[in-house]
């Protein structure tokens, strides 16, 4: 009889203990009725992290300069959960528009994730650095952040939540892993955020940066062709990830995304004003030429 009445005691609490918020305490889906606005991810990481977003309860708003592709991303990825919108994100109307579509569609904006990138092949030298190349690449990757993080903030300050994402770069982190054009605009990025960061805070919104090491996506690709014109692609994704110092494993855009889901979720609710570097360990490490540090290699 003890037994069946502390059963039923116990069932009365677990009763009790299921409300609404306790299934979403413990539901494993850690963005469930979030909306994400993705710029650039027609493709490669931006694709691989709407995909994450809304295997995790969110609905997504693809924009992208590449039209045809975002749609077919919609398609693939559900339309009851993806949707498309062309979007420039060197045009701050463009910005402006997809910022208003997420909002007038779904009723609010939970999550900003400003990934659009370019690197455009300039002379490598400084001295001969090409400014209309310069203007071209700044005005995507740092003026298209700045205005994500403008127009979001808009929506973002009433609502008195957010989470903004930026993507940066290991070329942001350190010199000489790429021309001089893209890694400005990367470091650059990683400043952006913190301004913003330190005014945003006021209002609960946080906003942070995830810094990926090299992936052979399609801008990454078309950009060694360039300097490895014999190469077939695979062969360059093989340069590319024998460049890892990770063993056993190489950089994946789900890598990615699974830094972004952890950004935008309540799982970092109090992280804000941080560049997560994802490069399993690349900017930590110099290799020495002496004995000591070549007795750990393998
Ligand atoms: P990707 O080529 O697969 O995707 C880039 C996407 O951005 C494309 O869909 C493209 O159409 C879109 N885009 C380009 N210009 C745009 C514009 N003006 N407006 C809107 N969309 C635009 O490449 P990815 O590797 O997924 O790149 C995503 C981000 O990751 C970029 O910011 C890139 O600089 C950064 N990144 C990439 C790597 C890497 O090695 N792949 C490493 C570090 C950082």
């Amino acid at each position: 009889e003890n037994m069946f009445k502390i059963g039923l005691r116990s069932n009365c609490i677990s009763r009790a203990f299921l409300t609404k918020s306790s299934i979403r305490k413990f539901s494993t889906r850690k963005l469930e009725g979030k909306i994400a606005l993705i710029t650039g991810a027609a493709s490669g990481i931006g694709k691989e992290t709407a995909k994450k977003f809304i295997n995790n309860g969110a609905k997504v708003v693809i924009a992208d300069i590449q039209t045809k592709l975002g749609q077919e991303t919609a398609t693939e990825l559900g339309t009851s959960h993806a949707s498309f919108i062309s979007c420039d994100v060197s045009k701050e109307s463009n910005i402006a528009h997809a910022v208003d579509y997420a909002v007038s569609n779904y009723g609010q904006l939970d999550i900003m994730f400003n990934n659009a990138g370019i690197a455009c092949h300039t002379p490598p030298t400084i001295v001969d650095l090409d400014l209309a190349a310069f203007d071209r690449v700044m005005s995507i990757n740092v003026r298209g952040v700045v205005a994500g993080i403008k127009h979001a903030s808009r929506v973002m300050i009433p609502q008195g939540r957010g989470s903004i994402l930026c993507t940066s770069s290991i070329t942001g982190v350190l010199g000489g892993l790429a021309q001089h054009t893209y890694s400005i605009s990367k470091s650059t990025v990683v400043g952006i955020m913190k301004s913003a960061a330190a005014e945003l805070c006021r209002y609960g919104i946080r906003i942070n940066c995830i810094s990926p090491f090299a992936i052979p996506t399609p801008f990454v690709i078309e950009e060694m062709r360039v300097y490895f014109p014999g190469v077939d692609d695979q062969g360059l994704a093989k340069m590319i990830h024998d460049n890892g110092v990770l063993k056993g494993t190489i950089c994946e855009p789900e890598d990615i995304a699974n830094a972004a889901l952890y950004l935008a979720s309540d799982d970092a609710k109090y992280v804000s004003g941080h560049n997560l570097v994802v490069d399993g360990g690349f900017t930590s490490i110099k290799n020495l030429s002496f004995p000591v540090s070549n007795e750990f290699k393998s």
